[in-house]
């Protein structure tokens, strides 16, 4: 375990105003734009910006473009030399990179501070109206929905964090009427360190195992996102600082009060006492006033959500509570609800060829999101999933595909893995196939399917066996079916 282990990780001991001079490494520009929006709001600040990465620059297109003619001191690409580690004040760490890299230790034992970009965001971020959501699965849909709802009632919101992009890239024009809506990956969460600020609201969607290969354990997984909990600044209004959480979820609803957090029990049920949930086909809120007397809100008919799928209420019920603690307006939750269109690779629709609906949820990289992939297409569908399967239990999949599936193609690196899952888990032998790579399994699935099926592409694992991304494999089957649709035309 110990060479899973960082050094600790800190808050920043300055502010913005106070950067002249200060030499700050930026490790690994990442991907998503929080190491390279990074480094240029310091830069700009006047700190001494040094960037390194794995990666060449041919690699690091759409980083370097967000740097843009920002000057740096200096700029070591394609690899990293120790001497930009021990010569530093700040290393300011990407998520991506493992705990136990050894460059951190000898950062730290040269004196160097480790920080976040999303930890430096949160200790500058002058609005206390921050939400930060974390889950194992349906973080980003949840932010954007909150952020919709928050924009729709007329407050200037800023959406960031694991989402994409870098907030602090927003920070100069940031005020304190501002809303903020943070997502956070375990990845974040566990490197905040203990005396950066929470957001002052937060919320889970769901946990189950994910990244073990990254954390070590479940627990170690766990641990990471309940760091979302600790308290907030006691200054705040205790309804500002809300802990959402999914309902069941007994240990976290206790961390979240022993943080002084009023807890909202979410979910597509009815909840025990107060929370959001489901009652006459309307998500609604239930309060229970002190003499135990109840009184039930009904918010949105489940009929106005275009996708029906009891994640999409849970996720709803998620960014209601939180919208109440920064302050929406309830009138909007339901038109803002019926426009959602799913983020790209999001069960998203990838066309239809002779009577056969094609779906890209490529995002759906744990057994939980396929799953809830599979209730909400049951019972024509026809998987394709595999890949390299992060860890976790498939259980729960093999029960879905034996009740809710037509077949399913396993393929990848984890193809026999997932096949023997589906065996132990009872699945009919002729409903399952096995190929090695992405586009057989397409093949195969055109072959079987007939009309009325959906092939559904909802892997449950991750794409790094055969694609550089999950967009990459959605990508990769929008072209499957488009070759498909042409085939079908000749
Ligand atoms: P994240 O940002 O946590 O990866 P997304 O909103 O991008 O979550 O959704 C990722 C995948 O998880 C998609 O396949 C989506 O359909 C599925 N999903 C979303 N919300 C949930 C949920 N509450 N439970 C299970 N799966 C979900």
């Amino acid at each position: 375990m110990s060479d899973r282990l960082d050094p600790p990780f800190s808050a920043p001991d300055r502010d913005p105003a106070d950067l002249d001079g200060v030499r700050i490494l930026v490790f690994g520009l990442g991907g998503f734009g929080g190491g390279a929006g990074a480094a240029r709001f310091l830069a700009e600040q006047g700190a001494a910006v040094t960037v390194t990465d794995l990666r060449t620059p041919d690699q690091l297109g759409p980083a370097l473009e967000i740097l843009g003619d920002v000057p740096l001191a200096g700029r070591r690409l394609g690899g990293h030399d120790i001497t930009d580690f021990t010569e530093t004040d700040w290393v300011v760490v990407n998520p991506a990179i493992r705990p136990g890299n050894p460059l951190l230790s000898a950062a730290t034992r040269a004196g160097a501070r480790l920080v976040t970009e999303v930890g430096v965001f949160l200790s500058w971020c002058p609005s206390p109206h921050v939400a930060g959501i974390t889950g194992s699965n349906g973080k980003s849909t949840t932010c954007r929905l909150l952020a919709e709802f928050l924009e729709e009632s007329g407050h200037r919101t800023h959406l960031g964090g694991n989402f994409g992009g870098s907030l602090l890239l927003d920070l100069p024009r940031m005020t304190p009427d501002d809303r903020v809506v943070v997502e956070l990956s375990s990845f974040q969460l566990a490197r905040l360190g203990p005396d950066t600020p929470r957001p002052a609201a937060v919320g889970i969607t769901q946990i189950s195992a994910n990244h073990l290969d990254w954390h070590g354990t479940y627990e170690a997984y766990r641990t990471a996102k309940e760091q979302l909990l600790r308290s907030a600044n006691s200054a705040l209004p205790r309804a500002l600082q809300i802990a959402a959480l999914p309902r069941g979820e007994t240990k976290l609803m206790a961390g979240a009060l022993l943080a002084g957090r009023p807890v909202v029990s979410c979910g597509a049920d009815r909840p025990q006492g107060s929370g959001v949930g489901v009652q006459d086909a309307h998500l609604c809120a239930f309060l229970i006033d002190e003499d135990g007397s109840e009184e039930v809100h009904p918010l949105v008919p489940i009929s106005a959500f275009p996708r029906q799928g009891r994640h999409e209420v849970e996720n709803a019920a998620v960014a209601c509570a939180l919208a109440f603690a920064l302050g929406a307006d309830r009138s909007v939750f339901e038109p803002v609800i019926a426009r959602q269109l799913p983020l790209p690779h999001r069960q998203e629709d990838a066309g239809e060829i002779a009577g056969i609906r094609f779906v890209d949820d490529s995002k759906a990289t744990t057994p939980e999101a396929t799953c809830a992939a599979l209730e909400a297409f049951s019972p024509r569908s026809i998987l394709l999933a595999g890949g390299h399967h992060k860890g976790g239990d498939l259980t729960e999949l093999a029960r879905m595909v034996r009740e809710r599936a037509t077949g399913a193609i396993c393929y990848g690196r984890s193809r026999h893995e997932l096949a023997r899952a589906l065996d132990e888990g009872g699945v009919e032998a002729a409903k399952v196939q096995v190929v090695e790579r992405f586009a057989d399994a397409f093949r195969r699935a055109t072959e079987v399917a007939r009309e009325g099926d959906v092939i559904l592409l909802s892997p449950a694992c991750a794409s790094f066996d055969e694609f550089r991304s999950f967009e990459e494999r959605g990508e990769v089957f929008r072209g499957l079916v488009e070759g498909y649709r042409q085939q079908r035309a000749t």
